[in-house]
Order: structure tokens, then C-alpha cells, then sequence
């Protein structure tokens, strides 16, 4: 497996608070790795320092397998796009003047492609709107623009979907798998919001303390994570008896409710429960199981 990142045991002390304690995490090629953890587990500080802001108490990391105190690590970031904290954009200028002066920054040589990126982003039709502005969801997509200037195939996004509206997250979220999967960028997300990365991640790691608790793959996950239905009837001990023949897991939670971890033929159970004189009222699938997998990980 090719490994855009991986981050070998890295400390990070700031005086006497050690905010990173040991943290290792390998994000392969192609991937949308999730890095998850609750606030202060030490994702900002990981991001800080394979952008290159900040140096590791101890430990290394590699970019596209160059180790990071090699000469050649400023050559392979420049493969890399990031967007740490809030995104560095200008107030005062347009969209395009934004990716411009960024250009600059980069020293490329013509302005060409700036034109692609805005679509890409979907701000092709702000024209001299100064970002100002903007609203939050489309200043995020400036700085994810921004961070895509000079083509980089590894982007990394620090928290992307905070504060925004819901039709702000569902833009950023589309965003991201358009990069991922028309321009076969890599990209390395760190977020608190379980139920959102869900959505995207092929690949998760899970931090706490300044320590990685769990690397896995979402297919792993997905696997690791018992399915659940949630069935609605009118009397749970006939329902129970129906299970009981069916060799069904199930847990009674109401005199009307329960949670079945097996994948049942409703049809088969509808008619079982009626030969008991019991009425299905609903059945619906649960997916609380990656919030449970986290917790159970995590504590708390
Ligand atoms: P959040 O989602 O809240 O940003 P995080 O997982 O990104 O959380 P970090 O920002 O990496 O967490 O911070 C990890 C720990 O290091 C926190 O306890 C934070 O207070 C501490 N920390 C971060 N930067 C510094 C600093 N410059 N000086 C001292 N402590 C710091």
C-alpha cells in the first residue's frame, strides 16, 4: 500500500503540557482519511506540524515517503493544500483576487487554472464580491480554493464543516468527494462530528489524549459495527417468542419496542406475529453502531 502521510510516534510538548503523546497514523494514496477526536486530542496540533508550522518534540513523519528532516520535505509538501483553523483569506478581495495573490505566494508563473478552481469550488459567479461577503460555507470554499492553488494531490482540512448551516455542510461534504474522486486528491480530515465524516470517510483514525486509539478502514468499521433494527409491535413478549423460533439477537427496550441485531425477512416476521395476534407497526434500520464503536473506544 502507498502512504501519502504517516506520522511515526510523534510527541509535541508545549512547555509542560504534552499535547501529542505518541500519536502514529498512515493514510494511504486515494484515501478520505476521518481523523476523529474530541476536542483537544491533539488534531490541530498534528495538522500544524505535517503542514510544516510546527516541529515535533520527537518522533518523524514521512510525505510521500520522504522523511521530514530531509532537505527534499519542502518539495513534497508543495504537493500538499491545507486549510488550518479558519481559512487564510483575504476580507478585502474578490474570490479571484483571493486565488491571484495566492498564485503569487506559489510564484507560478501565469494565472492560468484559476478560472477551473472557482468552479471546481463553485464560486465561478462571485465576481468582484469581496469575500467580506461571503457567507461562512463560501468563505470555506475560498480557503479549500486557496489551498488548492498549485495542484496539489494531498489536501488537508482542519475541522471544514465547523459553524456552518446544514446546506453549508451538504456543499463542503460534495466538495470533498468531487476532489476525491474526479481529481484523485487524498485527503486527510479531522472533525468531532462522527455522523458527518461517516458520510465520507474510506478510513478513519481515531485519537485521544495525543494517542491513536484505533486505525481502520470504513469497510473494517462497517464490519466491526453490528447492523441494528429498531421493530415497533404491539406486545414485545409475542415478538420475543417469534425472535426466540427464529434464532434472532434481539433486546426488549419497551412493552412495544426492541432492537433486532439480525437482518430478518419482514414478511416472515409480519405473518409470524400475527399467528400471535401481534401487529408490526413499524421497522426501521439504526445506525447508531459508529457512535457506540467511538465510544466504546474512547469512553464517555
Ligand atoms: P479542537 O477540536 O478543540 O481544536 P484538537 O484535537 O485540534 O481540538 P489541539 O488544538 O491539537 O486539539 O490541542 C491539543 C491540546 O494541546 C489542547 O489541550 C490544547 O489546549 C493544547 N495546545 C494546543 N496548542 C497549544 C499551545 N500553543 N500552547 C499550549 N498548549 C497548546
Amino acid at each position: 500500500m502507498e502512504y501519502v502521510l504517516t506520522a511515526n510516534s510523534l510527541y509535541k510538548d508545549y512547555g509542560k503540557f504534552r499535547a501529542l503523546a505518541g500519536l502514529s497514523i498512515k493514510v494511504p494514496k486515494g484515501a478520505i482519511y476521518g481523523l476523529v477526536g474530541k476536542n483537544g486530542a491533539g488534531k490541530t496540533t498534528l495538522i500544524r506540524i505535517i503542514c510544516g508550522l510546527q516541529n515535533p518534540t520527537l518522533g518523524d513523519y514521512t510525505l510521500y515517503g520522504v522523511e521530514h528532516r530531509s532537505s527534499k520535505i519542502s518539495k513534497a509538501r508543495r504537493r500538499m493544500g491545507a486549510v488550518v483553523e479558519t481559512p487564510s483569506v483575504y476580507l478585502d478581495m474578490s474570490a479571484s483576487e483571493n486565488l491571484k495573490q495566492q498564485y503569487r505566494v506559489l510564484g507560478l508563473p501565469s494565472f492560468d487554472g484559476i478560472d477551473e478552481i472557482l468552479k471546481l469550488v463553485g464560486l465561478e459567479g462571485t465576481g468582484r464580491k469581496k469575500a467580506k461577503n461571503f457567507s461562512l460555507g463560501m468563505r470555506q470554499r475560498l480557503g479549500i480554493a486557496i489551498a488548492l492553488c498549485g495542484s496539489p494531490d494531498f489536501l488537508v482540512l482542519d475541522e471544514p464543516v465547523n459553524g456552518l448551516d446544514p446546506q453549508g455542510i451538504v456543499e463542503i461534504r460534495e466538495l470533498i468527494l468531487k476532489l476525491n474522486r474526479e481529481k484523485n486528491i487524498t485527503v486527510l480530515i479531522s472533525s468531532h462530528i462522527l455522523d458527518e465524516l461517516s458520510k465520507l470517510a474510506t478510513h478513519y483514525g481515531f485519537i485521544d489524549g495525543g494517542k491513536t486509539v484505533k486505525e481502520i478502514s470504513a469497510e473494517e468499521l462497517e464490519a466491526a459495527c453490528r447492523k441494528c433494527m429498531r421493530i415497533e409491535v404491539t406486545d414485545t413478549p409475542a415478538l420475543a417468542r417469534v425472535l426466540d423460533k427464529m434464532n434472532a439477537e434481539y433486546k426488549i427496550l419497551s412493552e412495544t419496542e426492541a432492537d433486532v441485531y439480525a437482518k430478518i425477512n419482514i414478511t416472515a416476521l409480519t405473518n409470524a406475529l400475527s399467528a400471535e395476534n401481534c401487529e408490526l407497526i413499524s421497522a426501521a434500520e439504526k445506525d447508531e453502531s459508529l457512535e457506540s464503536y467511538y465510544i466504546s473506544l474512547i469512553g464517555k
